[in-house]
């Protein structure tokens, strides 16, 4: 027999499997014995109250062996398949793309401009050491994609449920932790997204598909009708279908797509800043202590959003326990982002608190129109070795400049700015009043002087779209997907993105 049932439980309990079994013993009044396995299905924490529980969903088996957590793909070798298509861009579309293509036989023949994972780290260590950004190897190029050293969140407001389990599972038969499959906020973390990348790489290339790096795709072959294939910057050609997954930050794809008549639009998109305060304040606020956190208890976390004067303001890929990093992908731009490892066990805790861009505000028939809007605020926050405009957060509610800064966790130097200096004033104003609404769901004590803005965070989402059709296409054998294309934000919605254009392809060329 099994049975579903939810207790509640103090933190302490939670974190032991005895108390759970104890508390499901009592709650369906069977004997230690009856029980054969207990799963977890969904934890949640409920913070409400000063009284902290947590809410445990468990799925009991009573002279029953439970079934295993998730049904492992099994992937056929295609290193002599009939069929075989292109991906460009090895991020969470592409790279949910190229298994998905594996698992339907067909052979993915993956392109990344950046290398291997594990060099990126190298690289992205450089960057955050010494200030020297490699256009084809950051925060935003390379294996993995702008997920690699993300926090790994892989909360979802996508309502295509039975595609996140997919993909959560298929990140845990690579190495993920089970509990991503029912924590109902689950997060992988920097440190351990690396490896679980590269597994998935090993998996491509072990069934008979390619992942080729330093390729760097410059232009789509055939024309806006029908692609054929695509050509890379050291010349090389790829014939076959193709699924375009180079993100957000590839912008000379945009421009190289343009050239070549394919249709693309403006987006409206959301920008700001990062904001860190200390993680004690955050777990004072949330949980709402004056001492130190639960051991019992993550690192809290916190999702604000308001209105001001029609305009969403809001936090957004909070990071507990996380750094704030310089993610650029070229020079004379500026650009932060933020990331937590698997413990979010850092002093800091940051998140992107944006506002609302609509493209309607800007020239309708240009389709870089956002983009340029993008491109200026990021120039005008640029500073040699990407040093950061930064501005403390009472000082910025009294629009003066801060003559020093908290400790932070951005590695690189900060320069003191008011925000107006390098900020449109429409985020400026908007986020004053945003962060004032914030203020006082927190009873005064979210604007303080020990935190600290630094800007600008401009990335959140794609500024263009590439425009295709009800079958996911543009023409015949062109499938943009993921964030880049404009059809995604974030990494579980990205990786669904991708499995679905690699479906429709398989579909077309049956
Ligand atoms: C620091 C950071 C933290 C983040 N944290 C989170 C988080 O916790 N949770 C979350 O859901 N999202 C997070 N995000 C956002 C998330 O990473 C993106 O939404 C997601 O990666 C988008 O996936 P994608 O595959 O569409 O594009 P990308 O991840 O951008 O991948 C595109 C890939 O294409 C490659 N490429 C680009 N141009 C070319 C070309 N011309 N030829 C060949 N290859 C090319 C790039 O090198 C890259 O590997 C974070 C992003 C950053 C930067």
């Amino acid at each position: 027999m099994v049975k579903e049932l939810t207790i509640v439980l103090e933190p302490v309990s939670a974190s032991n499997e005895k108390e759970i079994r104890n508390a499901a013993l009592k709650k369906l009044r069977v004997k230690d014995g009856d029980i054969t396995a207990i799963r977890i299905k969904r934890r949640s924490i409920d913070a409400r109250r000063k009284d902290i529980k947590i809410n445990l969903s468990l799925v009991v088996y009573m002279g029953e062996t439970p079934p295993p957590l998730y049904d492992p793909v099994i992937f056929p070798d295609v290193s002599r398949a009939r069929r075989s298509a292109v991906v460009v861009g090895f991020g969470p579309a592409g790279i949910f793309a190229a298994l998905t293509l594996l698992e339907n036989g067909i052979r993915p023949i993956v392109l990344e401009r950046g290398v291997d994972v594990h060099q990126r780290l190298r690289d992205c260590a450089m960057l955050c050491q010494s200030g020297t950004l490699n256009p084809e190897s950051n925060y935003a190029f390379g294996e993995g994609g702008a997920g690699a050293f993300s926090d790994g969140k892989l909360y979802t407001r996508s309502v295509k449920r039975g595609d996140v389990k997919k993909v959560l599972a298929l990140l845990v038969q690579h190495g993920a932790d089970e509990s991503i499959l029912f924590d109902s906020h689950p997060h992988i973390g920097s440190d351990r997204l690396p490896y679980i990348i590269e597994r998935i790489r090993e998996t491509i290339i072990s069934h008979g598909g390619e992942v080729n790096f330093s390729k760097r795709v410059v232009r789509l072959l055939g024309t806006q009708e029908e692609t054929t294939g695509v050509e890379c910057s050291d010349g090389s050609v790829y014939n076959g279908p193709v699924i375009l997954a180079t993100g957000h930050s590839a912008k000379d794809i945009y421009y190289s797509l343009s050239a070549s008549g394919y249709a693309l639009e403006a987006k409206s998109t959301a920008a700001g800043v990062r904001l860190e305060h200390k993680q004690g304040l955050i777990d004072s606020i949330q949980y709402h202590s004056s001492g130190k956190r639960s051991p019992y208890l993550p690192p809290a976390s916190y999702s604000f959003v308001t209105q001001v004067k029609g305009r969403g303001v809001y936090s957004f890929c909070m990071c507990p326990g996380g750094v704030i990093v310089p993610a650029a992908s070229e020079e004379g731009h500026q650009v932060v982002n933020g990331m937590s490892p698997h413990s979010r066990g850092g002093r800091w805790a940051n998140s992107g608190m944006i506002v609302e861009l609509r493209k309607e505000e800007l020239d309708s028939t240009d389709p870089f129109s956002m983009l340029r809007l993008i491109e200026g605020i990021e120039r005008s926050c640029y500073n040699p070795g990407f040093a950061a405009p930064a501005q403390r957060m009472d000082d910025f509610i009294a629009d003066r400049e801060s003559s020093s800064f908290p400790d932070t966790s951005y590695s690189r130097p900060l320069v003191s700015k008011r925000m107006e200096e390098v900020l449109p004033p429409v985020i400026v104003s908007s986020l004053r009043e945003g962060f004032l609404a914030f203020d006082r769901m927190t009873k005064s004590r979210f604007i303080t002087s020990d935190a600290l803005l630094i800007a600008p965070e401009t990335r959140t989402s794609s500024p263009v779209r590439i425009l295709r059709d009800s079958s996911m296409r543009q023409g015949l054998g062109l499938y943009p997907a993921g964030e880049g294309a404009g059809y995604a934000g974030g990494i579980v919605s990205a990786a669904i993105d991708g499995t679905e254009a690699a479906l429709r392809l398989g579909g077309d060329y049956d």
